[in-house]
């Protein structure tokens, strides 16, 4: 029997990957997963304690300790906890903690995740992989468009986004960057429904050389 359709999305900090990656997960009825979430709710917990996210130690039992019900907490989208999450999420026992809950959320029905390292290291096989990004002013814009009254001014948020990117990318384990087999989809140019258009092309030709394979 043919492996289950999974969907790995990744790239930088509001490039619009959440949206796609809901779209395309109603569009061919899969269950969808934020991995970015699971770093942030690991972030949180942390902080919630009064500890620092950067100390392994802590970072990790918060990691274990994680439940479902900490991933639809309303405040894992503050400022504090895009930093701590980013923090937490450059610790090897983090995500060796949280591996295996993703990989299991994609093996029965498949699913479409998004992150960071979904392409990479997460589900390596995946049945096509996006790597959609956007330039650094189109996301600071979109993110400011999204938070503005709680984060400020542009390019405070602008300087934010920039630090936690290269944060991602400089990190030794699981860094931000494309798999070798990803498509990237830059929609710095596109609106939501161009940028969901050409994700569906991208993935129906991946599905095609799937079932076609030359
Ligand atoms: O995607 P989101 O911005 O919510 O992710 C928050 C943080 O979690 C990212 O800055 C990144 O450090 C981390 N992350 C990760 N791997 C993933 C998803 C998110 O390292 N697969």
């Amino acid at each position: 029997m043919a492996p289950p359709l999974t969907i790995a999305i990744d790239g930088p900090a509001a490039a619009g990957k959440g949206t796609l990656a809901r779209r395309l997960a109603a569009h061919f009825n899969l269950p969808y997963l934020d991995t970015g979430l699971l770093y942030r709710a690991v972030g949180r917990r942390v902080l919630d304690h009064g500890g620092d996210p950067a100390d392994p130690a802590q970072a990790a039992q918060a990691a274990r300790a994680l439940t479902p019900a900490d991933l639809t907490r309303d405040d894992l989208r503050t400022q504090a906890v895009d930093r701590a999450a980013s923090a937490v999420a450059g610790q090897a026992a983090v995500r060796a903690a949280l591996l295996d809950f993703q990989r299991q959320f994609a093996r029965t029905q498949g699913a479409v995740l998004d992150g960071r390292d979904i392409g990479t290291v997460v589900l390596p096989d995946a049945t096509a992989k996006l790597f959609v990004t956007a330039s650094l002013a189109a996301r600071a814009e979109r993110r400011w468009r999204e938070r503005g009254a709680v984060l400020g001014a542009l390019a405070q948020v602008t300087a934010d986004l920039a630090a936690r990117d290269a944060e991602d990318a400089a990190r030794t384990i699981a860094p931000l960057r494309p798999a070798a087999d990803a498509v990237t989809l830059d929609t710095t140019a596109l609106d939501a429904e161009a940028a969901f258009q050409a994700a569906l092309a991208l993935v129906a030709a991946a599905i095609g050389a799937r079932a076609s394979p030359s």
